[in-house]
């Protein structure tokens, strides 16, 4: 199969759909692999590194979507990349089209067959392909945090870690999934005192059979929340309820009780927000100040570390990258249901039940 790689046009977005290691072996399948000039640059991979790997160079993204039979991408097309898809080609990538009617649109006008990563499920109910940039959001969180505290910009001037004779600073995480995981590991290990807070009683007895002296785990009832967030130097909002927005479990009211210039970084933005006052951010403008209190809100957090995220996705799509080329879509999907539920769109018409009820098109 000819395997298409354009350079991704979102703003801000450095990340790319192919990295040389995945190319080599989908081009030891027997693969032939187009990556446009320059596609890699941002993640740190240069045009000799995928003609090293075997992979072809083309000038633009016409070529790229004019010769390939699959495109491998990171961001849903934009406007211009959806006018070169073509009936037949097939789509691999993130595509986030139940709040996007325009993007569907154009999707199912193209004919293309679409498979969206944050779709495909796996065996113990999870998104495989959602994970790696919640493990990489998680890890940067307490990051992000630690400089919105800095005096500088607006903080409370409150190291992680504290110094002998002086305490760390106290961080709570509301969520205990896979971002609140990795965003208390990271803050533990920066040397602050960590607790992590979820509804779920099996995930907080999980997390403290594994983390236990690590973080503590409280229960996230309305009055433990808003006791330890009063208490806390940094606040991290990391909950997730499935397909619905985020529930705000912080308010206004409650940025009164808590200490001047404490660090809010809510990574759950991208589905409105834990935090009655946040609001996306971008990495160009990434904290603002409500009631003296630092909110730190960027929805796209795996694009501060690119090279990382490239890395850690590609790493994760490569498996059903190989399947779709090596089978073919129809023989890859009918093997594995899991790759199935990634099925967007095909042949001009919606093929995901809840992208379409979200949408209120017909299924
Ligand atoms: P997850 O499903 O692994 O974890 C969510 C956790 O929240 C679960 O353990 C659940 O029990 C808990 N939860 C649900 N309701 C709760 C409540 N009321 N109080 C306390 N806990 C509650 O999800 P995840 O992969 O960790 O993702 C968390 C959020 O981060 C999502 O909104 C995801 O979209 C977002 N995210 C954002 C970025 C970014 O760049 N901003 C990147 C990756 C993920």
């Amino acid at each position: 199969m000819k395997i298409g790689c354009p350079t991704e046009v979102k703003t801000r977005e450095y990340r790319v759909g192919l990295t040389p290691h995945a190319a080599r072996e989908a081009i030891a399948h027997g693969h032939e692999v187009l990556v446009q000039a320059g596609a890699g640059t941002g993640a740190g991979f240069s045009d000799e590194d995928y003609k090293e790997a075997g992979a072809t160079i083309a000038a633009d993204a016409q070529a790229v979507f004019e010769a390939a039979e699959m495109i491998v991408k990171v961001k849903e097309p934009q406007p211009k990349e959806r006018a070169m898809l073509r009936g037949g080609q097939l789509l691999f990538t993130y595509l986030h089209l139940a709040p996007d009617p325009e993007q569907t649109d154009d999707l199912i006008r193209s004919g293309a067959t679409c498979i969206a990563y944050e779709t495909v499920t796996d065996a113990r109910g999870g998104l495989p392909l959602l994970a790696p940039m919640s493990e990489v959001a998680g890890k940067l969180a307490p990051q992000m945090g630690a400089w919105t505290l800095q005096k500088a910009n607006g903080g409370r001037g409150v190291l992680m870690g504290g110094v002998p004779g002086v305490g760390p600073a106290r961080v709570a995480v509301i969520g205990g999934g896979v971002v609140g995981t990795h965003a208390a590991r990271v803050a533990a290990g920066m040397g602050a005192d960590v607790t992590v807070l979820d509804r779920s009683l099996p995930r907080l007895r999980q997390l403290d059979e594994t983390f236990g002296g690590v973080f503590r785990t409280s229960y996230a009832s309305a009055g433990n929340t808003a006791e330890l967030v009063a208490g806390a130097d940094m606040v991290i909002g990391a909950v997730l309820v499935a397909g619905a927005a985020a529930p705000k479990l912080v308010t206004r009211a409650q940025l009164s009780q808590m200490k001047p210039g404490a660090a809010i970084v809510d990574v759950a933005i991208d589905q409105g927000g834990c935090f009655e006052t946040s609001r996306a951010t971008t990495h160009d403008d990434p904290i603002y100040d409500v009631d003296g209190i630092m909110h730190y809100c960027v929805a796209n957090m795996p694009g501060a570390v690119a090279r990382t995220s490239t890395i850690a996705l590609g790493n994760a799509t490569m498996p059903y990258m190989l399947a779709l080329a090596d089978k073919g879509w129809r023989a890859a999907c009918a093997e594995d249901p899991h790759l199935t539920a990634g099925l967007n769109v095909h042949d001009g018409r919606i093929t995901h039940r809840a992208v379409a009820e979200a949408l209120g098109r017909d299924f």
